[in-house]
């Protein structure tokens, strides 16, 4: 990033102030990246003034001009009213601002001289940025596609005002990309993200976790964008087997976007989750349009009842088993005409019934094409089981949802 500098004072001139402004502020904006390729310093004089903000304005294409100074209410001090004129833009007056400077004096115990009122004035499409240590605010104001930046020129009202513009600045700045993943663990991906080689001043790379879905966040700044894609894309590659979405929002919220967008619905038959994936998806706004039906069978009865389920098949293969599974997918699609169905069934714990394993869980996604049964082992308390397996339930639907 470019920026200039123009500091305005005649005394910057006559051997009466050294330009300490021009050290502090190459100093802060170098912090951000910033690299400044010109720098002037001219008197309070209008005419010299304005010819040479208009040529740095009209021939100027970085990102940031900094003027300081002139913004006093003296007679010579002409910055506001000159820049206005540089850019073509007309003087507006901030009534709050005004009441501001008129509270400064009340609280000195004085009324607020007429002279003041000029700085109450400010170059339309200004953004202000207040003075918490004088009466002269500054602005920011685009023009031409760069942010010229206008502060008073005593240094303990510039520096606080400057550092407070360049926080906002950089955050504006700031991009995000998201890669979302399932079926590794934090600490797997943490160790193989260490081992990249990348430049951790550009970017800023963190993981995030959720019951079994790892966010992998990468932060950089827009002028960075072709570098910080080079890594995305690396991260792509090496994680292509765990990625199953990228800067997603929260995977039922996705659901439910792409199937009122798609026109498509969905049914439900949960017996570990107990109605979890029905909740998820009942608390995104317009579920109604998606969610058709929604049943816990969580009884061996119940899935007989409510999905048909035959209970020769249950006492084959017991209630947590692939062909019980697909079964009540078949009986989901019996009983309603949806577009999408989800059913799911597994053991919990502590304790597992009919000898099976804690944590073994059966996820069916069907649609009117095709039934796939995924065979999941996940571990922990029941609260986090159901939790990881509510997850990958929602996460093969969309999945699915996202290539129809
Ligand atoms: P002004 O904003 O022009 O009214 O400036 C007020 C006072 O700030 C001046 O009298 C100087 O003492 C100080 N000042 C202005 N510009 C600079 C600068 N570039 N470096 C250091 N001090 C400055
Ligand atoms: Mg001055």
């Amino acid at each position: 990033m470019i920026a200039n500098i123009i500091n305005i004072g005649s005394e910057l001139l006559n051997g009466r102030t050294v330009n300490t402004n021009l050290i502090e502020i190459s100093k802060e904006l170098r912090k951000y990246g910033f690299e400044i390729d010109k720098q002037i310093s001219i008197r309070d004089d209008r005419l010299l003034l304005y010819s040479e903000l208009k040529s740095v304005f009209d021939n100027f294409d970085g990102n940031l001009i900094i003027i300081t100074g002139g913004l006093g209410p003296t007679e010579d001090d002409i910055t506001t009213e000159i820049v206005s004129k540089a850019i073509g833009a007309e003087l507006i007056l901030d009534t709050n601002e005004l009441q501001r400077i008129k509270d400064y004096y009340l609280s000195l115990n004085r009324k607020m001289p007429k002279n003041n009122l000029k700085q109450a004035y400010f170059p339309k499409g200004y953004k202000i940025i207040i003075n918490n240590n004088g009466t002269a605010s500054g602005y920011s104001v685009e023009h031409n596609g760069f942010d010229i930046l206008v502060l008073p020129g005593p240094p303990t009202e510039m520096l606080p005002m400057l550092k407070k513009y360049l926080k906002l600045y950089n955050s504006n700045q700031l991009s995000n990309y998201t890669l979302n993943l399932f079926g590794k663990g934090e600490s797997l991906i943490e160790t193989e993200i260490r081992k990249i080689d990348y430049n951790r001043d550009i970017l800023e790379i963190n993981t995030y976790v959720n019951n079994g879905i790892i966010d992998i966040s990468i932060e950089y700044n827009k002028n960075d964008e072709i570098y910080a894609f080079e890594i995305i894309n690396l991260l792509k590659e090496k994680f292509k087997d765990e990625i199953f979405y990228e800067n997603l929002n929260t995977v039922e919220s996705e659901i439910v976007k792409i199937l009122i967008n798609k026109r498509k619905t969905l049914t439900l038959a949960e017996s570990i989750t107990g109605g979890l994936i029905a909740n998820r998806i009942t608390n995104i706004p317009g579920a109604s349009n998606v969610l058709i039906y929604g049943g816990v069978t969580y009884t061996e009865n119940s899935k007989i009842k409510e999905l048909y389920v035959k209970k020769d098949t249950l006492d084959k293969f017991s209630a947590v088993s692939s062909e019980v599974c697909e079964e009540m997918l078949i009986g989901l699609a019996t009983k309603y005409d949806a577009d999408y169905r989800i059913s799911i069934t597994g053991y919990a714990g502590p304790d597992a019934g009919d000898g099976g394993e804690v944590g073994l869980v059966y996820i069916g996604i069907g649609d009117n094409f095709e039934n796939r049964v995924f065979k999941s082992h996940f571990i922990g308390n029941r609260e986090r089981i159901k939790n990881y397996a509510a997850n990958k339930a929602l996460i093969e639907l969309l999945k699915l949802i996202n290539k129809n």
